[in-house]
This record gives C-alpha cells, sequence and structure tokens, in this order.
C-alpha cells in the first residue's frame, strides 16, 4: 500500500512487510459492539460486524482501494480477504459461517470492470477460513446512481430495489458472511441483508476490508 506500486508484482502478495503491518487496523476484531456493527444497530440484524482498516479520505487507504476497483489489482482484493480471513478466524466472532457472499456489483459495471473486486476478496476469505463463496446467491439487476452525494435515507432508498435474491431455497437456515471492500452508511450493506432475510432462518454477519471514517 505505502509501497506505492502501480502494478501486480510476481510475489503474490502485493504488500511488503511493512505496509502490512503499519496499515491503519481497526480493533473490530477483539471488540463487540464496535463502530461499524453500530451502523447496522436496530437495522439489521446482525451476528457479528467488523471491518479491517480505517479509511480516512486522502490517506493511503484511499489510493490502495482505487487500485483494487479501477486498477485491475485484484491481488489486493485477494491479499486483503486472507488478512481479515486470519483476524475473523483468530477472534471469538465469525464462528460457524456456512457461506461468504460477496456484495454484487450490475452486470454492465462488471463488463465495463472486467471483476467484481468484493468477490477477491470473499476468495480471500474463504480461502483462509475455509468456506465457500458464493455469487450467485443475490443479484444487482439495476444499475443504481452514484451515492456519493447522498444521505443515508436517499441512499437506502436508491438500492432497497435494486437487489435480486435468486437462490432463497438454497440459504435456508444458514449463516451468511456477507462481503464488501468498504462501508460508508451501510446502505447498499442493508438493502443486500434485506433480501437475504427473506429466506426463513438465516443468519448475518458481515466483514468490511474499510470502515469510512470522515
Ligand atoms: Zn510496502
Amino acid at each position: 500500500m505505502l509501497c506505492a506500486k502501480d502494478y501486480a508484482s510476481s510475489n503474490t502478495n502485493p504488500f511488503c512487510f511493512s505496509c502490512t503491518v503499519n496499515m491503519p487496523y481497526t480493533n473490530h476484531f477483539k471488540t463487540k459492539p464496535n463502530s461499524a456493527s453500530y451502523k447496522f444497530r436496530a437495522r439489521v440484524p446482525c451476528v457479528d460486524v467488523a471491518c479491517m482498516l480505517n479509511f480516512y479520505s486522502y490517506s493511503d487507504v484511499k489510493l490502495m482501494l482505487h487500485r483494487l476497483k479501477y486498477k485491475g489489482r485484484k491481488d489486493i482484493g485477494f491479499q486483503l480477504g486472507l488478512m481479515a480471513g486470519q483476524r475473523a478466524k483468530a477472534s471469538p466472532f465469525f464462528d460457524a459461517i456456512d457461506l461468504i457472499v460477496p456484495i454484487p456489483i450490475h452486470k454492465s459495471k462488471l463488463i465495463k470492470r472486467g471483476y467484481n473486486q468484493a468477490a477477491f476478496i470473499a476468495k480471500g476469505v474463504g480461502e483462509r477460513m475455509n468456506i465457500p463463496v458464493r455469487e450467485d446467491v443475490i443479484i444487482k439487476h439495476t444499475n443504481t446512481k452514484s451515492q456519493t452525494k447522498m444521505n443515508r435515507i436517499e441512499r437506502v432508498k436508491n438500492v432497497g430495489s435494486s437487489f435480486q435474491l435468486v437462490d432463497k431455497l438454497g440459504i435456508h437456515g444458514r449463516h451468511i458472511l456477507l462481503v464488501d471492500d468498504v462501508l460508508t452508511t451501510g446502505a447498499t450493506m442493508e438493502a443486500c441483508a434485506n433480501h437475504l432475510l427473506e429466506s426463513r432462518d438465516v443468519r448475518l454477519s458481515i466483514l468490511c476490508m474499510c470502515l469510512a471514517r470522515n
């Protein structure tokens, strides 16, 4: 991250030792409730919620996320996923997860970008936790407007109907870990979670790589 490389190195880990130890980690894996779980309090019933890194604007994390999302750096997503999976495994939380579901992006965005960054994060988490990843449980069928300038209520309204639960029967009774790159207001996560909860006896936990701070 601090190395500021624009390319994926031959080494599978895109972060050097110094970058890895100096990332702005949260204490979420040790603390319950925490600043991420507060976002869903009285909104989404969650078992466990955590973000791995604090994300302040104009920080190295912003640059890292930009590379992950727009510069083809899937390796960054996978590595962050491995790191978060390691932390989840070592924490007293995130036990007995049955499957991992990355927050989907719309097909047109997938074509334009070539990949869903959340899916690569999910693959890293899944590999480290030895839990299957499913990208076919829920889809995004409407390409929502950019939410950057919206408040939380506008965001929930904007994304609320844009997801569709595809495999309602297949997730009955499962504990699902929803994974994404950045947690801002939590509106996207909330909309997605509400659809998954349409299936009977589903339990949800949430893991995001970064928590947006002001
Ligand atoms: Zn480095």
